[in-house]
């Protein structure tokens, strides 16, 4: 066996021979971009040609010089979400820059126990070495599946079936939905669901929950809570903000108990015998998995799946596209929205107009093209009956901070709010791009979604048949006892991680 190391991101791949259209899954490099079995760290200065080029050209001779200074982001080594490879670092401080500057990360490493890191990996996609990585977890998963003594059930998520085909050749922004279905059950797993069902599960939720604050005159506006990310940052810089975040777990929070409740009953089903892997965009849903539900078993990023399939020799872009497994494999495109910016929004109005008004939006009016773009914070007032919502979208979490100086948020009704730019296509678990086309990236793999949404056949959350069953089977309604006991959650104010030393 050889080993081979790309020179663009350091993506190490052993083989008996690299073959010519073999493609770096990490970076999309071609086999001339690989090196042959040299440490990483004995070609640094080649790496640093390459990789600088684009991203950092007006700093290189000050990074190479300078190794005073420790310029990069602090990872702790119990963070569940991101690993740094040290041997790869040249730190040139891109990663603090995105943290501190988008993220908007800040504390005092004198005062607090541990680094804060709210997991995002957004400094995975913003380093230029492939220093940075998410935990893996893939080889895990590969050995349960392996063992053949679980039955292990994939969920995907909405933006990684438009993102994971950049690293196969497939179109940027392509709905690879069935491929990766095709390929998850090639892998060995035993059923594969679509996570957009669990956001069409959390709309119904949310949308019934805002409701009643409506009725009940409770405080507004309420803030989405699907992104981990967000919630762990209101947490610790805004735990004034915590009654007003929605009380729904993630949709695949949501999903993975109904997986272990409803689908083990419906098929017979010891839940000890379930092992959830959810194949998510998202560094931070490794982070939700440990600290804030005990249904998510394994994350896997899509950048990680893209590894296991390289490993595993399946070529995900031949492969004939499969169906996901039924009881929690329709989905309306609403839910598939859920992966980019203003998508859970949009998809709240449709439903909470359905709710109220007793009849579905026109085709026509189901697109809100003012929530749609990339602008970091989009508004809208949207008429129902006799109520006037102020609704808005936010990503990034420097663009909030924008919206909560003077108590601006407080004009509106509903706020969706996502940490990654783009949403969770923009996630730090996606395939990696060169960091001056993450923009474009972004915003194919957005388009890919809008386009999902406007092929389905149903596009509202409250139109999905399947869903109709569990809650006519299993949950009643939404809020209900039930739903309340699987699908909900509270958060804590971890304000005190900024002081824990
Ligand atoms: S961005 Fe990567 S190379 Fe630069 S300091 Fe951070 S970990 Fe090191
Ligand atoms: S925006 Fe999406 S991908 Fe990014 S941290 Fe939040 S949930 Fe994860």
């Amino acid at each position: 066996m050889k080993k081979y190391i790309c020179t663009i991101c350091g993506y190490i791949f052993e083989s008996e021979e690299i073959k010519e259209d073999f493609i770096c899954p990490m970076c999309n490099a071609t086999k001339d971009k690989f090196n042959e079995s040299e440490p990483i760290y004995d070609n640094l200065d080649s790496i640093i040609d390459s990789v600088l080029e684009d991203a950092l050209s007006d700093k290189k001779s000050k990074i190479i010089n300078d190794t005073l200074e420790d310029k990069k982001v602090r990872i702790s080594d119990n963070n569940y979400c991101i690993s740094r490879i040290v041997e790869k670092c040249i730190n040139c401080g891109q990663c603090k820059n995105t943290c501190e500057n988008k993220v908007n990360i800040s504390y005092d490493l004198n005062k607090c126990k541990e680094p804060i890191c709210i997991g995002c990996g957004q400094c995975i996609l913003n380093c230029p070495t492939g220093a940075l990585i998410p935990k893996y977890c893939y080889k895990d998963v590969k050995q349960i599946i392996d063992a053949n003594e679980k039955i292990v059930v994939a969920l995907i998520s909405p933006a990684v079936r438009v993102a994971i085909g950049e690293n196969f050749g497939l179109e940027n922004g392509e709905n690879a939905e069935g491929k990766l279905v095709a390929a998850l059950k090639k892998v060995g797993f035993d059923y594969v669901f679509d996570t957009a069902f669990g956001a069409d599960l959390t709309i119904l939720e949310e949308v019934a929950e805002f409701a009643s604050r409506l009725t009940n005159k409770k405080s507004f506006p309420q803030f989405t809570s699907c992104c981990p990310a967000w919630v762990k940052y209101a947490e610790i810089y805004h735990p004034e903000l915590l009654d007003n975040l929605s009380s729904c777990k993630s949709p695949i929070g949501m999903q993975c108990a109904i997986i272990k409740s409803y689908f083990c009953e419906q098929k017979g089903f010891d839940p000890n015998k379930i092992v959830t892997v959810a194949i998510t965009p998202c560094t931070a849903k490794k982070m939700e998995a440990r600290e804030y539900t005990i249904n998510i078993d394994y994350v896997m990023t899509c950048s990680e799946l893209s590894i296991l399939l390289k490993e595993e020799n399946i070529k995900l872009e031949s492969l004939i596209d499969e169906k996901f497994d039924s009881i929690m494999g329709e989905s309306s495109g609403g839910g598939v929205m859920f992966g980019t910016t203003g998508g859970v929004c949009e998809s709240v109005i449709r439903t909470l107009y359905r709710i109220m008004m007793k009849t579905n939006l026109k085709k026509d009016e189901l697109v809100f093209t003012s929530l749609r773009n990339y602008d970091g914070i989009k508004t809208a007032t949207i008429n129902i009956g006799e109520y006037k919502l102020r609704v808005a979208v936010v990503h990034q979490l420097s663009n909030l901070e924008e919206l909560l100086k003077n108590k601006e948020y407080k004009k509106y009704h509903f706020i969706e709010v996502m940490n990654c730019q783009g949403g969770c296509v923009g996630g730090g678990g996606q395939p990696l791009c060169p960091i001056k086309d993450l923009d474009k990236y972004r915003e194919e793999r957005s388009k890919g979604l809008f386009n999902i949404d406007k092929q389905r056949a149903k596009r509202c959350a409250h139109d999905n048949d399947e869903l109709k069953k569990l809650y006519k089977n299993y949950l009643h309604q939404p809020l209900s006892e039930e739903s309340f006991k699987l699908l909900h959650t509270t958060y804590s104010d971890k304000h005190y991680l900024l002081e824990d030393k």
